[in-house]
């Protein structure tokens, strides 16, 4: 029931109208739902398993939602109009929700993030299953995300160092498994390309969306959330260095995984994020010598 433009939506609906109209029941109690699974239940006969889901897929998770408990005899455009634009803002939130929680999270650079392709997102890398990537696995791995390019001159990231595969918490996987969906129901339902779409943060026409888009969309969450003060996205990654350090990962690790060329760069950049690994140090040596102190006469006074 979704087309490729809002006309072609409306026609489908109106063909709908007329056929529920003419046939099965006209009763005034007969709702979009109610229509929606009769003709999942008798007009998809003809078609493929694959889009049978996929129908099945739209029906529940958008029309039935959305549109089911409309009575189809008082189904408008404009009730297609508001539903259509309740998508849109899904699929903005959806699409900013998992920009976050990829740059916080997986600690991708927003420079990276945002030509990010599907392609190089593993979100579900099964042996003989279709991933996100669009290739078939020809064996197991663990859902990760490559970023291996960036918007900055010639497309590689800074340095070969910056250029890693990393693990994806599940988080993450949920929420661009949902965006990915929300990406491609909003493009159907706007006319716009809904299969092979390059960009998993790209704008409607699918290349790379700005800069200063992913900026406002980034404070309107923020401002949102009620977090006072001026936050950029790139801010992000910070609070990813922040957790790992918080759950005790070495500086090497972490340089690793936010794709510093050695830990120097990573302290440079992160000092306020990391432990204090020296500190740290010193409370070893504290430890080990326990209360013997050198003023005392040498006299170790020990536990
Ligand atoms: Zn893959």
């Amino acid at each position: 029931m979704i087309g490729h433009t809002k006309a072609e939506t409306w026609a489908k609906l109106e063909v709908l109208k007329h056929e529920v109209a003419s046939g099965i029941n006209t009763g005034n109690k007969y709702t979009v739902a109610d229509a929606a699974r009769d003709f999942l239940a008798n007009g998809t006969r003809h078609l493929a398993k694959k889009s049978v889901e996929d129908l099945a897929y739209h029906v529940n998770a958008r029309i039935i939602p959305g549109l089911g408990r409309v009575k189809l005899k008082r189904l408008r455009a404009d009730d297609v109009d508001y539903w259509l634009n309740d998508l849109a803002q899904d699929m903005a939130a959806s699409s900013i929700a998992a920009y976050i929680a990829i740059s916080a999270l997986a600690g991708i650079r927003t420079e990276e993030a945002r030509p990010l392709e599907w392609r190089h997102l593993h979100l579900n890398p099964v042996e003989g299953q279709r991933c996100s990537c669009g290739s078939v696995h020809d064996h197991d791995l663990p859902p990760h995300v490559e970023m291996w390019h960036s918007v900055r001159e010639g497309g590689d990231t800074k340095t070969p160092k910056s250029r890693r595969t990393s693990a994806l918490p599940q988080l993450v996987i949920e929420m661009l498994g949902k965006h990915r969906v929300q990406q491609q129901q909003w493009r159907a339902a706007h006319g716009w390309k809904s299969t092979n779409i390059v960009y998993a943060f790209g704008t409607r026409y699918d290349p790379v969306e700005q800069a200063q888009v992913i900026r406002d969309q980034f404070r309107a969450v923020v401002a949102k959330a009620g977090i006072a003060g001026s936050w950029t996205p790139r801010e992000l990654r910070h609070t990813y260095v922040s957790v790992l350090s918080d759950r005790g990962a070495p500086i090497e690790l972490i340089a690793d995984l936010v794709g510093h060329k050695d830990i120097a760069t990573t302290r440079g950049v992160y000092r306020h994020q990391l432990k204090p690994v020296i500190a740290e140090g010193a409370q070893l040596i504290d430890d080990a010598l326990g209360n013997w102190r050198p003023n005392q006469k040498g006299r170790r006074t020990g536990k």
